[in-house]
């Protein structure tokens, strides 16, 4: 049988510490069609980050400069910093049947769901805002006035949850977020299998 694949292209989007990046990162050990969307941003370097891996870590110059280009498919300020996905390395990547994962704010998430209506779009729900609030403190990377920014923007991101195709809740813990893993496979994996995206020739 031969089969030819068009690259999906995956958002991923929900409060910031609901747990994006984890799942994210579960997603893309376990599947080897999946690519990272790395994006740019104005924001200082955390000291685990890695440039070229986790961000591109550029001045505001550079990132006008991009945006003059037009070498963002979306870009947004979220708590006070600018962050924007790089059109060009995502083309390329799809064009290579391969899948390409976002993890953006839920304003870049509209920009790139009006934009590109065949993508399939997943929003990550916290269990309960308690839950959200213990999540920014424990991954401890933001100051406590910054998770106070974090959590007022939380409420209204919620609210625009029906934007998404579908929903997936984060639950507590290991078997919560186990649950959430599978469920996100699961998504993944019947999306691959429509007609628009997958053309198999039989015999
Ligand atoms: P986001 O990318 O959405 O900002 P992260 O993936 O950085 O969120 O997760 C925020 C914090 O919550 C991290 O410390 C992470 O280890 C933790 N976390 C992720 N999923 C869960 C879960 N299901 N239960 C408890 N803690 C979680
Ligand atoms: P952090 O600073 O914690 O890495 O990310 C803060 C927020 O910015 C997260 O919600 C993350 O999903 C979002 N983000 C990261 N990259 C982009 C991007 O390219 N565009 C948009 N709109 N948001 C992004």
């Amino acid at each position: 049988m031969q089969e030819k694949r068009r690259g999906m292209l995956v958002v991923v989007s929900g409060p910031s510490g609901t747990g994006k990046g984890t799942l994210c990162n579960m997603l893309l050990e376990q599947d080897p069609s999946l690519r990272f969307s790395v994006s740019v941003t104005t924001r200082k370097r955390r000291d685990y980050e890695v440039e070229g891996v986790h961000y591109y870590f550029v001045t505001d110059e550079q990132y006008d400069a991009l945006l003059q280009e037009d070498a963002l498919l979306e870009h947004a300020t979220v708590h006070a910093n600018r962050y924007g996905t790089p059109r060009k390395p995502i083309e390329d990547l799809m064009e290579q049947g391969l899948n390409v994962i976002l993890d953006i704010d839920p304003q870049g998430a509209r920009t790139v769901i009006s934009k590109c209506p065949d993508c399939v779009s997943i929003f990550i729900l916290p269990p309960s805002y308690e839950a959200l609030e213990k999540r920014l403190h424990t991954r401890n990377t933001e100051k406590p006035e910054e998770i106070t920014r974090r959590l007022n923007n939380a409420k209204g991101e919620i609210e625009q949850m029906d934007h998404y195709q579908y929903v997936v809740v984060n639950g507590e813990g290991e078997d919560g977020k186990q649950l959430a893993f599978n469920r996100l496979q699961a998504i993944l994996e019947a999306e691959k299998q429509r007609t628009n995206r997958y053309f198999p020739v039989i015999e």
